[in-house]
């Protein structure tokens, strides 16, 4: 017998962002700049209170939510960040092991740590050739162990949306009994008006969860609340699993404060949307191939010379983020950082 059970030693460990002093950080997809005034004021006055226990039901937040995508506030499930709810979704879906996890590789590096922590298994499908989701290929691996699915998009690392067109297909093709969670942590970055959003697929699809967070376009991503909207069954599992107290007063507050001035927040995005395509075609300027991207991040498919890339810019103090003989990862930021970034990127040889 061991103490711990062995599986975790096989854990895949999360890779942090590194943090370098007088370095930018363009590694974990943030925004540099801090919450909005309003948010920054909310989390104060909620920390005066921060003696009593945060509200539970997390009601007003839960409410405030349910009200902005018209929906029942039974169907809304408020998580401390995405991650957490991923993690919860596994727990409300998957026994142990037999039943299956299935998602696109690459993609988000938290869907295989959280389908092993829930004991289940892992099931990838590659990315085609344009770093985007195969989702036919994904539908016919799907089989009756799958429980579970995972469709990142804009996908993470490596930009690209999901199109409605493909993705109602592929709700079609998956039985109804499998969870399909539309992970939408960029929504905010999207342009592309063939693009997926999962709000209107909802009502028809009990199966389909949307998952949205408050860490990217909102500025948060220290405050940690995220959320999902589901059926009310499948919200109703979500909070039963929840880790109890997990979204703090001060996160709640935040958080509503950021839906109360969401119109200003959110005009943010348009400024990264616009560097965004000023930094992919710098680095298609520099020989760099660059995914059509609608995130706030683009994708160097670099392969094997992605950590050499990855060491060139940290020695010139810009943190970008490497995922092993795959490619790099790079946020865009304010046009001074960006600038920095190109620059750096334009003396990479290898
Ligand atoms: C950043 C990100 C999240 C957000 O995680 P939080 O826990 O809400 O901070 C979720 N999914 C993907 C794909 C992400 O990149």
């Amino acid at each position: 017998m061991t103490l711990i059970r062995p599986d975790l030693d096989t854990l895949p460990a999360y890779v942090p962002g590194r943090t370098v002093p007088g370095a930018i950080k363009l590694a974990s997809n943030e925004v540099a700049a801090p919450p909005a005034p309003a948010v920054l004021e909310a989390i104060a006055r909620a920390a005066a209170g921060g003696n009593r226990y945060p509200d539970l039901g997390v009601v007003e937040l839960t409410g405030r939510l349910a009200d902005l995508y018209a929906l029942d506030p039974e169907r809304v499930a408020v998580g401390c960040g995405s991650v957490t709810l991923c993690q919860q979704l596994v727990q409300v879906t998957c026994l142990g092991p037999g039943d299956e996890v299935l998602f696109a590789w690459r993609s988000f590096e938290a869907y295989p740590i959280v389908t092993r922590i829930g004991g289940a298994e892992v099931r990838t499908v590659g990315l085609d050739a344009d770093h985007r989701h195969d989702l036919d290929a994904m539908a016919a691996a799907v089989t009756e162990r799958t429980r579970l699915v995972f469709v990142c998009s804009p996908n993470n690392p490596t930009g690209p949306a999901v199109h409605r067109d493909e993705f109602v297909r592929f709700l079609a093709a998956v039985p109804s009994d499998v969870l399909v969670v539309l992970d939408e942590a960029y929504a905010e970055y999207v342009t592309d008006p063939d693009a997926v959003s999962g709000r209107a697929l909802l009502d028809e699809h009990p199966n389909l969860v949307v998952l949205r967070t408050f860490s990217k376009a909102y500025r948060m991503a220290g405050l940690r609340v995220g959320y999902a909207l589901a059926s009310v069954e499948v919200a109703t599992a979500l909070r039963k699993v929840a880790p109890p107290f997990g979204v703090s007063s001060v996160a709640q507050a935040g958080a509503i404060a950021a839906l109360e001035h969401r119109e200003e927040i959110l005009a943010d995005c348009a400024a990264v949307v616009s560097e965004r395509d000023r930094v992919a075609a710098g680095l298609r300027g520099s020989g760099f191939t660059v995914p059509q991207t609608q995130a706030n991040f683009v994708w160097l498919p670099l392969g094997d010379r992605a950590a050499a890339f990855a060491a060139h810019c940290g020695e010139r103090k810009v943190i970008v983020r490497p995922f092993a003989t795959d490619g790099v990862r790079v946020t865009v930021s304010t046009p001074e950082e960006n600038d920095l970034l190109l620059d750096v990127a334009s003396s990479f040889r290898s």
